[in-house]
């Protein structure tokens, strides 16, 4: 007798001081609700054990045990709270979920108050040894529902454990086992009709248990509240990820696949309800690389297979939206072949473009024909307005010769004040009449200087690629053609004539003719 009270009371001491400790550790008690119910009916069950194992009148012992049904009830209905709530169920969210839950504690204080159900709670009968105290049918019925509720929240624990994130996973089974356990225990017995107090003494010691073990450090790291999964984890990730199954069939879409499948006007089947095909998803997500939604979003599409270890593969699609990467990428790659000066293209640009257009035109497919462009005496702009003004009127040149040329068209800033226009299409007697409309319209340019506005003039060197020519060849010609004009008095357009590749040292070519 003196065990059963000391366990008894080690339940209640236990009981009371872990409720208090939960109630004032955690800040915010919603996520620990249903612990904190299971604590306070175990204490309230280990409670009247004590007053069974304390007094000496069988009658009040009875009262006693029958006054425990309610309080074991909502204990057993707290775990099935809790096993719902780690599981993530939205049962939670259903009022007839809740009134299941409650009704085996509500039923069994309600018993309390008849008369005849209280005879089918428990008795007291006559033995050899004076009268004792014995559980009724009820008990029975009890027991089995309060034993079938800690089962089914044992369950949903052990369920869990698949969907919850690998950290918590070894908790889950822990915990599984902690509140397994004494239900077990219990419904054994009440089934092997075990004397009332027994049953008391037996529930409190497994009770002081679970809330000793509860207060261990892999327990309360749990936060004892509903442990994150994988799927609360890519519901939050901002990368689409779509999971195609063996079959070939959509088995999961996070809530970013969904709204990128909404996109294109494909709806993602729910769990449970029609299979999507992988084959009826949008096309652009069946295969690598860079794709456009129809929003006009850019993606960054990636499939990797996943082994099974029977062989099988698995699909899984990221898609990942890079719009302001790749238009990053474009203006840097673009300003990678820009004049940081003059807008023009610098000559990263034109050794990647020449070659092709001057093998184009030595194959004799399309003519192309080059035209040199150097400013007059520009040392002397320098000289005399300064350098920030030879910047303002580099830039003019390059505006000007910017308007007169066409797509397809190639204007390179070549050197210093040297420019270069590649004219794919146009024979030499063409661009030397562009040519000379760039001369007179720069003829005509003022750019604004300190006093004075600043004039300048071109020379100009027009070439057209001959057959064999190659790029070297073509810039050579037309650089000789510049400097004839520059010897000719500068201010000057001069076409090469179709040449052989070697030219003079001096660059003056004998069939050159002057435009001017
Ligand atoms: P020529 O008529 O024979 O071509 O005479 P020039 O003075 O134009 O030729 P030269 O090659 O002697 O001088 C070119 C000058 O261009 C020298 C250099 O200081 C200037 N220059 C080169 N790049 C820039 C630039 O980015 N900004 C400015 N302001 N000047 C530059
Ligand atoms: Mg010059
Ligand atoms: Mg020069």
């Amino acid at each position: 007798m003196t065990f059963a009270l000391a366990v008894l009371a080690l339940a209640v001491a236990v009981g009371t001081a872990t409720g208090v400790r939960l109630a004032m550790r955690v800040h915010d008690l919603r996520p620990v609700r249903a612990v904190l119910a299971a604590c306070l009916s175990m204490t309230a069950w280990a409670v009247s054990g004590l007053v069974m194992a304390l007094t000496s009148d069988v009658q009040v012992e009875r009262l006693a045990f029958i006054a425990s049904f309610p309080a074991s009830g909502a204990a057993a209905a707290a775990v099935l709270w809790y096993g719902l709530a780690v599981s993530r169920r939205r049962a939670l969210r259903s009022r007839w979920v809740w009134a299941l839950i409650a009704a085996e504690p509500v039923l069994a204080a309600a018993c309390l108050a008849v008369p005849a159900c209280r005879d089918a709670m428990a008795t007291v009968v006559e033995g050899p040894a004076g009268p004792y105290v014995v559980g009724g049918a009820i008990l029975n019925v009890h027991a089995a529902l309060a034993g079938s509720m800690t089962v089914l929240g044992t369950l949903l624990l052990i369920g869990s454990r698949e969907r919850a994130a690998t950290g918590f996973r070894g908790r889950l089974a822990f915990a599984a086992v902690i509140v397994g356990l004494p239900s077990v225990v219990n419904v054994a017995m009440v089934v092997t009709r075990a004397a009332p107090l027994t049953i008391q003494v037996v529930a409190a010691a497994m009770f002081t248990l679970v809330a000793l073990v509860s207060a261990t450090r892999p327990l309360e790291a749990m936060e004892l509240g509903a442990p994150i999964g994988p799927d609360d984890v890519l519901s939050v990730m901002e990368d689409a990820v779509l999971v195609v199954d063996v079959r070939g069939v959509l088995v999961q879409a996070n809530t970013a696949a969904r709204e990128l499948l909404d996109s294109w006007g494909v709806a993602a089947p729910l769990r449970g309800s029609a299979e999507l095909p992988a084959s009826a998803l949008p096309e652009p997500l069946r295969s690598r690389g860079i794709v456009r939604t129809p929003d006009g979003r850019l993606l960054d599409v990636r499939i990797r297979e996943v082994g099974l270890s029977d062989g099988q593969v698995v699909h899984v699609t990221t898609a990942r939206d890079v719009t302001e990467v790749e238009e990053l990428r474009a203006r840097l790659a673009d300003q990678a072949e820009k004049d940081g000066l003059t807008g023009v293209h610098n000559r990263h640009h034109l050794e990647l473009v020449l070659g092709g257009l001057v093998a184009r035109a030595a194959a004799g497919l399309v003519p192309l024909t080059a035209a040199m462009i150097d400013v007059d005496h520009f040392k002397q702009v320098n000289d005399t307005f300064g350098h920030a003004v030879g910047d303002q009127v580099l830039v003019a040149v390059a505006q000007t010769l910017s308007e007169g040329v066409r797509a397809g068209d190639v204007l390179v800033r070549f050197g210093g004040e040297e420019f270069l226009a590649l004219l794919p299409g146009a024979r030499a007697a063409d661009v030397a009449r562009r040519a000379e409309r760039w001369r007179t319209s720069l003829a005509e340019l003022r750019v604004a200087g300190e006093h004075d506005p600043v004039r300048v003039t071109v020379s100009i060197g027009v070439a057209e690629v001959g057959p064999g020519d190659d790029a070297d060849d073509l810039l050579r010609r037309a650089d000789a053609a510049m400097y004839k004009a520059k010897v000719g008095g500068r201010d000057r357009v001069v076409v090469a004539g179709v040449m052989p590749a070697a030219l003079p040292p001096t660059g003056v070519l004998p069939d050159a003719e002057s435009v001017r």
